[in-house]
């Protein structure tokens, strides 16, 4: 059966829990739908996976496909995108939206490359014009312009969108059957992922975080990010870096904010002993507030923030987490 007026939305989870992020697509697609005329479809891939289906239709998804196989566990680029592109391919949605989080980002332009589709990373909105043509708005220069990218009347359309960019769709109180799909046998030797060690316990994710403490070089030492360690867990933040201390071996790459690391859009960015150098900015300038704390007044980052601080982030940022720990009980 041809639905190329389906809107799919790929829900991420990890260790068994939805992404809010999800949540935020189907507000995207909810939209979509309205304009195609069809129906507003989720995807769900892992293991035990299929009780989260509720959540998404409670949140307005009209159907939910969900291959729940061991297998599926943790996410891996082959056996994810070649299943994806088994569904697409059987069941022909028109566009297919997804976050543009690293595992978005990996599973997408794999999954179209395998259906000679398009894809566009990162973009902050899709629409349909009224002539049809499918439009994805991405931010480009830091977030200072917007490119819009047509794929006209082209079909499959896959988008990933920037997390935190777009409302969660609302609890609505739908409900319904999850249709669960089996996963093809050839498929199930793709799966090159045997181990999955996640990061410190508990961590805030810096895409969906609605506040990030971030530390530069001006922390001076690796012992010192504890600092932003302290002041994040009293914020119940996620903790970012600039490149310069992830390029010393001070942090994980994972927490690497900028051009080439993570694109961040936080409530609050609260930025210690970084200078704001262009290809920093770029990750965190959609911020809503911006804060730095850095001892040279003539840094950049103060260009950019909402509120800074010129002094010593050894001072500071106890002297804040004290005051947040008091505030904050
Ligand atoms: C292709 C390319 C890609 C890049 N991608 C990224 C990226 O993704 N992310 C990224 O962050 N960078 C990236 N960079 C690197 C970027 O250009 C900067 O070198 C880097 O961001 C600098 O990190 P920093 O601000 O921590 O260090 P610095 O520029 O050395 O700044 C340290 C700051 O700490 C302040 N300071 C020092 N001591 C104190 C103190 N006691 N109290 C308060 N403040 C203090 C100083 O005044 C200074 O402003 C990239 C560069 C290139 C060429």
């Amino acid at each position: 059966m041809s639905e190329q007026n389906a809107i799919w939305v790929f829900a991420q989870q990890k260790n068994g829990k939805l992404s809010a992020s999800a949540f935020e697509l189907l507000a995207v697609g909810k939209s979509l739908a309205e304009k195609t005329r069809g129906p507003l479809e989720a995807i769900l891939f892992g293991k035990d996976i299929q009780p989260q289906a509720a959540a998404l239709f409670e949140r307005g998804a009209q159907n939910v496909l969900v291959v729940d196989n061991p297998k599926l566990e943790h996410f891996s680029d082959d056996l994810y995108a070649g299943l994806l592109a088994e569904l697409v391919k059987e069941r022909q949605p028109g566009i297919i939206l997804g976050t543009a989080s690293t595992y978005g980002r990996a599973l997408f332009p794999r999954t179209a490359a395998l259906l000679a589709a398009g894809v566009v990373n990162d973009v902050r909105a899709v629409t349909i014009a009224a002539d049809g043509a499918v439009i994805g708005n991405k931010p480009v220069y830091g977030g200072n312009a917007f490119h819009d990218i047509s794929f006209g009347g082209n079909r499959p359309a896959f988008f990933t969108i920037r997390p935190k960019t777009n409302p969660e769709a609302e609890v609505a109180g739908g409900s319904g059957e999850a249709k669960l799909i089996e996963l093809p046998g050839g498929l199930a030797a793709n799966n090159n992922v045997s181990e999955c060690n996640a990061a410190a316990g508990g961590e805030v994710s810096l895409n969906e975080a609605d506040v990030i403490v971030s530390g530069g070089r001006g922390i001076k030492a690796a012992e010192n990010y504890k600092l932003i360690d302290d002041l994040a867990a009293t914020l119940g933040a996620a903790k970012g870096a600039s490149r310069a201390i992830v390029d010393a071996g001070w942090v994980p790459y994972s927490r690497q904010v900028g051009q080439t690391g993570k694109t961040v859009n936080p409530k609050l960015y609260i930025a210690c002993g970084i200078s704001g150098a262009i290809q920093h900015l770029v990750g965190m300038l959609s911020s809503q507030v911006i804060v730095a704390i850095n001892k040279d007044a003539e840094a950049p980052i103060f260009e950019v923030a909402s509120y800074g601080i010129v002094g010593d982030l050894f001072e500071y940022v106890p002297a804040i987490t004290k005051v947040f720990a008091e505030k904050l009980g």
